[in-house]
């Protein structure tokens, strides 16, 4: 993933009308949650692992020209244009300024995407020394992950879980009799279907099983049902492998 991202140029994240100044200015929610002070956001601020501390000890400031943050994450130091190192107590949805959500609808996730690739992209630290080129090379590729793995229903949901404490067996042998059943007869209709057409079909049957059970997800979550939220993973990764099989065979 990395290697793809690495060779994809950085025209096509500049073509995408924004200006390279343009940062996200909106606080994420969790600094609003997490801070005692009132909400705006005023350095030095609270750090997840830190909060208990007293922040004026912890200040996070730029490695290059040592200002404070100017907004939230910091992956980028809008004072000297220089990309910080990676820091994984911020979470994917830090980095794109929202809350923990399952429903991501209504957020513009391609369009942060691309505006962190803006000033992340190797390509923009080329003249710049080994430390800032592999720090841009680590952020880049952590922002691509984060970008995937918030996109796609079923990443998202074993992600959020993860957030939790609550790791998935993706491998995980399934002894549901009737989808078990279920699996084989799909996989036959995978088999024999023969034109683009049947296969279409499968996969929107697929997307509406996937789009059910994501539901479910959603659900188990909210209610804090761990155990049905992993079982439901289950079927998801089953409709979401269907659906790739498909896909490659179209
Ligand atoms: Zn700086």
């Amino acid at each position: 993933m990395r290697n793809k991202f690495l060779s994809t140029p950085l025209s096509s994240f500049l073509k995408f009308g924004r200006t390279l100044t343009s940062i996200p200015q909106r606080l994420s929610p969790h600094l609003k949650l997490r801070s005692s002070s009132p909400p705006s956001f005023a350095p030095p601020f609270c750090r997840k692992s830190l909060c208990s501390k007293p922040a004026e000890k912890f200040q996070i400031t730029c490695w290059n020209c040592h200002d404070v943050p100017q907004s939230v994450p910091f992956l980028f130091c809008q004072s000297c244009r220089c990309v910080q190192p990676v820091d994984h107590s911020i979470d994917y949805f830090e980095i794109f300024g929202t809350e923990k959500t399952y429903d991501v609808e209504g957020i513009d996730l391609e369009g942060k995407y691309k505006e962190w690739q803006k000033k992340l992209h190797p390509d923009l630290v080329h003249s710049k020394s080994q430390k800032e080129k592999d720090f841009a090379a680590e952020q880049s590729a952590r922002v691509i992950d984060a970008y995937h793995t918030l996109s796609k229903p079923l990443s998202r949901a074993i992600y959020m879980l993860k957030l939790d404490g609550a790791e998935i067996d993706e491998e995980q042998t399934i002894y549901d009799a009737e989808l078990l059943a279920e699996i084989m007869e799909i996989r036959e209709e995978v088999e024999e279907a023969t034109n683009s057409e049947a296969l279409n079909h499968i996969r929107s049957q697929m997307q509406e099983k996937l789009q059910n059970w994501s539901n479910a997800f959603a659900d188990a979550f909210e209610r804090r049902d761990f155990e049905e939220a992993k079982n439901v993973i289950k079927r998801m990764t089953y409709y979401s492998r269907v659906i790739e099989e498909v896909v490659k065979k179209l």
